[in-house]
């Protein structure tokens, strides 16, 4: 048996205005996903477990199978993995933003002006030099989104999201640790002032320390494989032993590479992988845009250039089962994430099921399940 786990990251929405009063699931054309939703068992998935942030990192841990509540401690420890960083236990990792704050102390902007990969890791590694050593380690990663390393007791504050704080008074972390961070963020400043980037001045949230995950194939006896091109996913594959196919033309936007991520699935599971994790940004990058041309675009992407060739590249192999959600709902109108619960497939290529419509007004009445259990139901293990 091979399974697949399909991921329309943020694809959930509400009805729009500009759609005629329908989702962008129900104003895409998806012929293939339609027919496996004919025969499939629909329902409505809580990828989000209450009172955690309705943040890829978590959704996406409850599709892989593991309950958020046990075993998120934060973003940035998934976001280090990604990087190749192993915390050990008396360390934390700190989510740090290259930001810009205004003179007036307002948040301009969360990803500091987007600096180019090689300016910002200038940058980092001019404020490790500064202030590296007792402890303190700063790690370039891409863009505006680095990581901190701080002893164990750094943990002791509450920080906020600086993307929560975009036109508003950027006020500092509270908390036991909060004069230690506020003194890396005050010593940047100094640091990033004449560094010709946008950015003047870090922001360090998110933090937690290694989150105990078994592995993968501890937890469901099998060899999984995944794609994406988002340091979040990477990073929970790296943290359950789940390996990461590189793909270069997958780019986390618009214009991602769609069928190579149909064919690296096909041919991991035909070189013996048991299950495979196909990872796709595009419909949260339109959500978050609130773009409703693209997040339709998005769909029916996945359909023609995903999964109507994965479907037929896996009768090939021989009985299939199939996954499909989103880890979180990203509404046009909103522009962000919403913790609700999401419309979830799941198909057997031999057994059918009660059938239905994949949209959200199709799975209203369905009952709802723990995100997380829906791996264990995928893969036959209740
Ligand atoms: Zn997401």
């Amino acid at each position: 048996m091979k399974y697949v786990v399909c991921v329309p990251d943020g694809c959930a929405d509400e009805p729009l205005a500009e759609l005629g009063g329908r989702t962008p699931l129900q104003a895409a054309s998806t012929e293939t996903l339609d027919r496996l939703a004919a025969r499939a068992e629909l329902g409505r998935a809580a990828v989000i477990p209450q009172g955690l942030p309705p943040g890829s990192d978590v959704g996406n841990m409850s599709i892989f199978g593991y309950d958020p509540a046990r075993y998120h401690t934060g973003r940035a420890p998934i976001e280090a993995a990604a990087l190749g960083l192993k915390l050990r236990p008396d360390q934390v990792a700190y989510r740090c933003n290259l930001v810009t704050v205004g003179d007036d102390g307002t948040m301009v902007d969360f990803a500091g002006g987007h600096p180019g990969n090689e300016a910002a890791a200038a940058a980092i590694e001019a404020l490790d030099a500064a202030l590296g050593g007792d402890g303190l380690e700063l790690h370039p990663g891409v863009q505006y989104r680095h990581i901190l390393v701080a002893p164990a007791e750094w943990a002791e504050a509450e920080c906020t999201p600086p993307h929560d704080l975009t036109g508003k008074p950027a006020v500092g972390p509270t908390g036991p640790a909060a004069p230690f961070l506020q003194r890396v963020m005050d010593t940047s400043r100094d640091v990033l002032a004449g560094s010709g980037l946008a950015a003047n001045q870090v922001w360090l949230w998110g933090q937690g320390f290694q989150p105990q995950m078994p592995s993968f194939q501890h937890a469901y006896g099998l060899d999984a494989a995944l794609v994406t091109a988002v340091d979040l996913v990477r990073g929970l594959g790296v943290l359950t032993g789940i390996e990461v196919v590189d793909l270069e033309t997958a780019t986390g936007w618009y214009d991602t590479d769609y069928e190579g991520k149909r064919d690296v699935a096909l041919d991991a599971l035909a070189d013996g992988a048991d299950l495979f994790v196909i990872h796709v940004e595009a419909t949260d990058e339109a959500g978050h845009a609130g773009d409703v041309e693209e997040k339709v675009r998005a769909l029916e992407n996945w359909d023609r250039r995903i999964l109507a060739g994965l479907v037929e590249g896996l009768d090939r192999l021989g009985p299939w089962r199939l996954l499909l959600l989103p880890d979180h709902a990203t509404p046009l109108a909103l522009r962000t994430h919403t913790p609700d619960p999401v419309p979830y497939l799941l198909v057997d290529s031999a057994v059918d099921g009660p059938g239905g419509t994949y949209t959200e007004a199709g799975v209203a009445d369905l009952p709802v399940v723990p995100g997380h259990e829906l791996m264990a139901r995928l893969v036959g293990r209740r």
